[in-house]
């Protein structure tokens, strides 16, 4: 599979490393609980880690391993496993891999879900420095004897910052920190996890992965370049043969085996469906942001936009750098001029939809301060650089002059005077 490209492997993979019977081009859909054996020592030996196997499809079925099994090999990783939702494999992620009394450094600028559950985390007596991870010297700064993973993302939500994501995989690789990255907003077709030395890459099937709007997923990957056996939170259990192993074996019995947070083989099947377009779909949303950002710049009904495609972005250079071909993501926002009106604007599209998801193939517009970040309260939200007038657009793969149509028309409601 090493010749071929991305986009190749995307129609290909399943067939060609899962084999399906039949001469099938997808895996088959296998809804079964339970797998029996014909000899008990054999499934003993699956339930002791000495054979792979199924037992019980809350650790693992068919359906699931061979999407994990595409994923993986589209990553370049060691190893991927599945969860019902990406904050499934957020959560299930730390709480696997640490321990009360350990410290951990987050980004400031975080899916709004992700930080809510940092408060959760910190009942539980973890330790957290939320830093601005663009910065480089802020992130080497919060470094602790304690320090045992770094969680960001690629590009934030809303306000598109870019984390300086080479400088962050180098601290962590020189201090034997677990470098974890929420890649959903630029998954494998738009950054190489590799190249920036990421040790676990988590993504949102449910966004440009799935990418239709119809069902939810988390992956996480394990990209074989952090050391296990120097990390001290792992169970003498999951110290299986192949060091590589260790940190995917503990989060999959913890978070699979006993969270529970499992992936049904119908959901695997249709992400396998959307992920073979995962390419063409992205390049048009990133096209479409790309030509938005422009137009919505030069309207006097809008104050800012924050896109990481145009040049006056504060990480342009960056993101032109770090993303495959320079495509910077399908998520902008922009605020709004004074005498704009959010909701009645918002009410007035006709195209674009109202309504909190990413990655759709459709146009989506969210009022930003009164949604997903209503809980922050204002004073974070002023410190989180979330204006009141912010909308955020999740970009469609529409054609890109019925889109300019929509917000011309609804602009043209608002009077400016
Ligand atoms: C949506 C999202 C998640 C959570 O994914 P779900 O599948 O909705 O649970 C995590 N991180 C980012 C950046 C997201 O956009």
């Amino acid at each position: 599979m090493k010749k071929l490209s991305f986009e190749t492997k995307l129609v290909h993979a399943d067939r060609k490393l899962n084999k399906p019977e039949h001469g099938a081009v997808h895996s088959s859909t296998n809804n079964s609980v339970l797998f029996e054996f014909d000899d008990v020592a054999d499934l003993e030996a699956v339930f002791q880690g000495k054979k792979v196997g199924h037992v019980y499809s809350r650790s693992s079925s068919s359906t699931v391993v061979s999407l994990q099994t595409v994923l993986n090999d589209l990553e370049g990783g060691v190893g991927a496993v599945c969860f019902s939702t990406g904050m499934a494999a957020i959560s299930a992620m730390f709480f696997s891999l640490l321990r009360t009394g350990d410290h951990i450094i987050v980004s400031q600028f975080l899916f709004g879900n992700t930080r809510s559950f940092m408060e959760t985390l910190k009942g539980f007596g973890i330790q957290i420095s939320f830093v601005d991870v663009s910065r480089a010297d802020h992130i080497q700064a919060a470094v602790k004897k304690n320090t045992r993973l770094l969680f960001c993302e690629s590009i934030a939500n809303p306000v598109t910052q870019v984390a300086d994501l080479k400088t962050i995989g180098n601290i962590c690789e020189h201090n034997g920190i677990i470098f974890a990255l929420d890649n959903t907003m630029t998954p494998s077709a738009l950054l190489d996890a590799n190249s920036v030395k990421a040790s676990l890459l988590i993504t949102s099937l449910t966004k440009y992965v799935a990418g239709h709007g119809s069902v939810l997923g988390g992956v996480l990957v394990d990209m074989g370049s952090f050391d296990w056996t120097e990390y001290q939170n792992i169970s003498e259990h999951y110290k299986v043969s192949d060091t590589a192993q260790w940190g995917l074996t503990q989060i999959k019995k913890r978070g699979l085996r006993d969270m529970g947070a499992t992936l049904a083989p119908e959901a695997a099947a249709q992400v396998a469906i959307g992920l073979e377009t995962m390419t063409m779909r992205l390049h048009k949303t990133c096209n479409n942001a790309l030509a938005l950002a422009q137009f919505l710049s030069a309207l006097p009904q809008v104050k800012t936009v924050h896109y990481p495609g145009l040049p006056e972005h504060p990480q342009h250079q960056r993101a032109t750098e770090l993303f495959t071909s320079g495509m910077c993501g399908g998520i902008l926002s922009f605020t709004l001029a004074d005498k704009v009106d959010l909701r009645t604007f918002l009410n007035d599209l006709e195209l674009v939809i109202s309504a909190t998801h990413l990655g759709d193939t459709r146009t989506l517009a969210l009022p930003v301060a009164t949604t997903i970040f209503y809980e922050n309260g204002l004073e974070e939200r002023i410190k989180m650089g979330i204006d009141e007038s912010l909308i955020r657009l999740s970009v469609g793969i529409e054609n890109i002059e019925d889109l300019q149509n929509d917000f011309s028309q609804a602009f043209k409601k608002q009077s400016l005077q």
